[in-house]
């Protein structure tokens, strides 16, 4: 409670500076749950720039190791909120507010996003904003975004390894103000999802069916009871001696392969909720036993095999996908997540909204996996309801959804 009044910032007593004087609303937002670093600009829902500082260091160790995951972080958010607010174009001074990715994640990789912003909004007496990081995959349907040419590609020299999407690479020293005018001269693309809509969101840490019925009104239908689709994804590569995170590497082998070549059981698990650990466990037991017999068993087979992992883990999130929307009778169907990026999930629903008749809403590539403009689009959406937190605000490693 002291701490709570000590650090009440002047905003939230006078309300001064939440009002803007042109009616330009710019948020800054701050990704920091998982092994991304990423920071965004959005000005009144338009984004104007998405940085992501990807941390290579994990491929090693077959997985996100979150003591150097908070280290990576600590290293690279000053740089990554630099370039985003350089690329934005915007001055620190012209932002309206920061959000911030609260929860869930690792409470180190947390605890670096949630500091920095604190302070930054501190520093700069504006409102604090804090993020569900899974309302924000779904509320990624929702970012306005600029359509780039290919050709708009400006290098970067740095060492680190930024990737900044829509193949935009942006260098400190280079020219942005060409880049900039770009950015906002071109036509915006709006085509997101009605209310009530269902959300199939897949991510390496959850698997959720959700209903969304406003932009704050969410409710689970159903998840995973053990491990994420992304999991599945992630361990069957490790299996087959690919590097972290495998989900990308096995969409690309499975597209040279058979889905049908090797059968895997589906997991029977009650209503709208997912099972991934035993497919896991078969899997395991199906390549143990089969490069016993033959040693090169998996470089020989490696598309068939990807193709029917991939395969069965697709199958088994649509059948559940398919239960929701009849039960609920909705035909406006979203995906979200890291795991939406995969082609072959992508293609597959694809042609179930064909036979089903649904709606399908099916993020870019660059706001599937983890990213800040969905932190900042979800930030700009509670800067519009005056939903703003404090300097109290602590990491929530397990926040939930609703
Ligand atoms: P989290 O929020 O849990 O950190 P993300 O939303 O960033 O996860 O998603 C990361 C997960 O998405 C990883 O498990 C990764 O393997 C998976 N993934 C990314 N691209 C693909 C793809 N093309 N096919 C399958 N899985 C993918
Ligand atoms: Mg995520």
């Amino acid at each position: 409670m002291l701490i709570e009044k000590y650090f009440t910032p002047q905003w939230k007593t006078t309300g001064a500076k939440v009002i803007n004087m042109n009616n330009t609303i710019n948020i800054l937002g701050i990704e920091s749950s998982c092994d991304d670093t990423a920071a965004a600009v959005i000005q009144n829902g338009k984004l104007l720039s998405n940085i992501i500082a990807n941390q290579s260091i994990h491929q090693n160790y077959g997985g996100v190791v979150p003591e150097l995951a908070s280290r990576a972080h600590q290293q690279n958010i000053i740089p990554v909120v630099d370039q985003a607010l350089k690329l934005a174009g915007i001055k620190k001074n012209e932002l309206s507010a920061i959000a911030f990715t609260r929860g869930p994640g690792l409470m180190g990789s947390l605890l670096v996003g949630n500091s920095f912003s604190k302070t930054f909004a501190l520093g700069l007496n504006i409102p604090l904003i804090e993020v569900n990081h899974m309302q924000a995959h779904i509320l990624a349907h929702f970012i306005q975004t600029p359509e780039l040419p290919k050709s708009l590609i400006i290098k970067s020299e740095t060492d680190m390894d930024f990737m900044s999407v829509q193949q935009l690479e942006f260098n400190n020293n280079g020219n942005t103000d060409a880049a900039i005018e770009i950015l906002k001269s071109y036509k915006l693309g709006t085509n997101s999802p009605k209310f009530p809509f269902l959300c199939l969101t897949v991510s390496g840490g959850h698997t959720q069916i959700v209903i969304v019925k406003d932009f704050f009104e969410m409710k689970v239908l159903g998840e995973t009871i053990d491990d994420a689709a992304g999991e599945a994804f992630d361990k069957a590569a490790k299996i087959l001696g690919l590097p972290y995170p495998g989900g990308p590497l096995i969409d690309k082998y499975a597209k040279e392969g058979n889905p049908k070549a090797f059968v895997f059981t589906r997991p029977k698990v009650s209503e709208l909720n997912y099972s991934f650990s035993g497919l896991k466990t078969a899997f395991i037991n199906f390549i143990t036993n089969e490069t016993a017999k033959n040693p090169n068993f998996i470089e020989l087979n490696k598309a068939d095999i990807c193709a029917s992992i991939q395969y069965t883990i697709i199958d088994i999130l649509m059948k559940k996908l398919i239960l929701a929307a009849k039960q609920y009778s909705i035909n406006q169907i979203a995906i979200a997540g890291g795991v939406s990026a995969n082609s072959e999930l992508r293609a597959t629903i694809n042609i179930l909204a064909k036979q089903l008749g649904w709606d399908i809403y099916i993020p870019k590539i660059e706001y599937c996996t983890d990213n800040a403009a969905m932190i900042a689009i979800t930030g700009y959406f509670k800067y519009l309801k005056k939903d703003f937190t404090n300097q109290a605000i602590t990491p929530s490693p397990r926040y939930g959804l609703c």
